[in-house]
């Protein structure tokens, strides 16, 4: 191995997996770039603001079951990042439905959790890869924009299509095996609509309604939260209304959403706009933290399709993904 690309690693994606996979790295004395062709860091853990008010149109909430995750929500609460949100939310009929286990949130939205772990490391955004090849034992990436990139080592975190894409964009063919285990992993889509009101809405106190069905899954009201000063309402479509719906027209989904929500929106809509989450759940996972998908040089594939899903199975999978490259057992 060149000495140049020993302990360099190029991270594609500054979600949760890839900054702490990152971070791991770099602790341990790698140089590390992440590439992420959003505007800014966070991927599925995101906030807009627009008119007044902030919306989070992605994940709502992350909750935490390992010992090893609450131990990083104790240190990103501590650093001002994370809060409690609420120990549950009210049902489809808006009746409370409390069960004791906290949910939170990100401090200011949910971006401030990643926008934490981002500090200190290298991340480049709005740089799209584009094209990904593999040279004389060494990763070489291309973006968008023309930016070129090198390294000894690969973690790819797009969600898995878009990570099959983006690794075949080049010259480079994944090995077989590693291929066919990527195939089996999907995603449901998710239609997500950001609504600004001229007065409070009728989504109850702490500002969630868990539906968990079709044709809705969640109104979240932004104000209850404590991330939005204007009333900001955000309607999460289920699975099987996304899917059916997914290239219909912006209005037309505008309106049977707001429709579908009814008295919980509670106020007049002054603006509105729409997120096409084309990758938000997962539905068929890989059964393993991580994929190595070949050791030299190095390509490893993680994220929340990874093992376990959500927030906390991205931050589990980012971390796995290093320890393989460490060489943790
Ligand atoms: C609508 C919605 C609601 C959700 N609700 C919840 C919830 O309430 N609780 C919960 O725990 N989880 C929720 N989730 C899931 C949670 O957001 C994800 O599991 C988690 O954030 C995934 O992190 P990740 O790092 O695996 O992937 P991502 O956050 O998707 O990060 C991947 C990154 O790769 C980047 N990328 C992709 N292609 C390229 C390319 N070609 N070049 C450069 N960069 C690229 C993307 O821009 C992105 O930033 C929700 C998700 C959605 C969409």
């Amino acid at each position: 191995m060149s000495a140049e690309r020993t302990n360099t690693c190029l991270v594609i994606g500054a979600g949760m997996s890839g900054l702490l996979a990152a971070n791991k790295l770099q602790e341990a004395g790698w140089a590390v770039t992440i590439l992420d062709k959003g505007r800014g860091v966070g991927g599925r853990m995101a906030t807009r603001r627009f008119d007044g008010a902030s919306f989070d149109h992605g994940a709502q909430f992350f909750t935490a079951r390992s010992d090893e995750f609450k131990g990083m929500v104790a240190d990103w609460q501590e650093a001002g990042a994370a809060r409690e949100w609420s120990r549950g939310f009210a049902d489809a009929e808006g009746n409370p439905n409390e069960d004791g286990h906290p949910r939170y949130r990100g401090a200011e939205g949910m971006t401030s959790v990643p926008k934490h772990l981002a500090r200190g490391l290298d991340v480049r955004t709005g740089e799209k890869v584009v094209r990904v090849d593999e040279d004389g034992g060494t990763w070489r990436l291309e973006t968008e924009s023309g930016t070129q990139a090198t390294a000894g080592a690969l973690i790819v975190t797009a969600p898995v299509p878009q990570a099959l894409e983006i690794v075949g964009s080049g010259e480079y063919e994944l090995p077989g095996p590693a291929l066919e285990q990527l195939e089996g992993v999907s995603y449901d889509p998710c239609l997500a609509l950001m609504a600004l009101l001229d007065g409070p809405s009728g989504v109850p106190e702490p500002g969630g309604v868990q539906i968990k069905g079709e044709p809705l899954d969640w109104i979240g009201d932004n104000g209850l939260k404590g991330i939005s000063r204007a009333p900001a309402v955000t309607i999460h479509a289920g699975p099987q209304w996304s899917r059916e719906h997914y290239e219909d027209d912006e209005a037309e989904i505008t309106a049977a959403l707001l429709g579908f929500a009814g008295e919980f929106v509670g106020s007049n809509v002054v603006s509105t706009q729409l997120a096409r989450w084309r990758y938000s759940w997962v539905s068929e996972p890989h059964p393993e933290p991580f994929l190595l998908a070949q050791s030299d040089p190095a390509l490893v594939f993680c994220g929340d399709s990874f093992a376990q899903p959500k927030v906390e199975g991205a931050s589990l999978s980012g971390l796995a993904a290093a320890g393989a490259l460490l060489g943790e057992g």
